[in-house]
């Protein structure tokens, strides 16, 4: 899962941003409302979340020009005070949820899952393709009761190829989901991340396989 997080106090800025990778996610760090603007513009993001009181344009203004261009990511906006106003016109313009300052990383955490999922249409937090399953929530793979060890970069394309099973994933949505600004990632190493994948399935004798999709990218099916 790739997230933005628009913040423009420089601790919490970076408090969020490492709360988020321990999750495992992938993390791009803006400061105000038109750097907001100019990353969805070139990135595709699965959720943010976003300050409202920011410098340039402040986060209502971000997110309804975010709705208004359709931009179905998921929204949790950041609220400096428990404030009525601010939260139901951030929930009017379209925000998914919010949390007030000050908040725990859990909750955080928690929340961000919750918008997710429910954006994403999934009341369930485990994809399953064959006797193969993944916790969105733990990041555990298991095969039957085993669970499969998983880097935290092969974890985020487990996902990405059970979440539409049969279907195939474009190479470059594959590349934009591993990638951040702060850790880059090459298409080259797409290719080794998927034969490193393949083997640890082949090795568990999981019943599913990662096909090429030749000129588009990969699909898990069952076997
Ligand atoms: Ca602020």
């Amino acid at each position: 899962m790739r997230i933005l997080v628009v913040e423009d106090d420089p601790a919490l800025r970076l408090g969020i941003t490492r709360t988020l990778q321990a999750e495992g996610w992938q993390v791009d760090a803006v400061t105000d409302g038109e750097y907001a603007l100019a990353a969805t513009a070139t990135e595709s993001y699965d959720a943010a979340v976003l300050d409202l009181g920011l410098p340039r344009r402040d986060g209502f203004g971000v997110l309804q020009h975010w709705r208004g261009a359709g931009h179905d990511l998921a929204v949790l906006i950041l609220t400096a005070r428990d404030e009525l106003p601010d939260r139901l016109r951030g929930l009017n313009a379209g925000a998914d949820d919010y949390l007030a300052k000050p908040f725990e990383p859990e909750e955080l955490v928690a929340r961000l899952r919750a918008v997710t999922r429910r954006r994403l249409g999934s009341a369930s937090n485990l994809l399953a393709v064959g006797a193969l399953q993944f916790n969105t929530d733990s990041r555990e793979l298991r095969l039957r009761d085993e669970r499969l060890p998983l880097t935290p970069r092969e974890a985020a394309l487990i996902e990405l190829l059970m979440a539409s099973p049969g279907t195939a994933v474009p190479k470059s949505r594959i590349v934009s989901a591993m990638s951040s600004w702060e850790a880059n990632f090459s298409p080259n190493l797409v290719e080794i991340y998927i034969l490193k994948l393949r083997r640890k399935l082949v090795d568990a004798a999981a019943d599913v396989a990662i096909v090429t999709v030749r000129g588009v990218g990969y699909a898990m099916e069952p076997a």
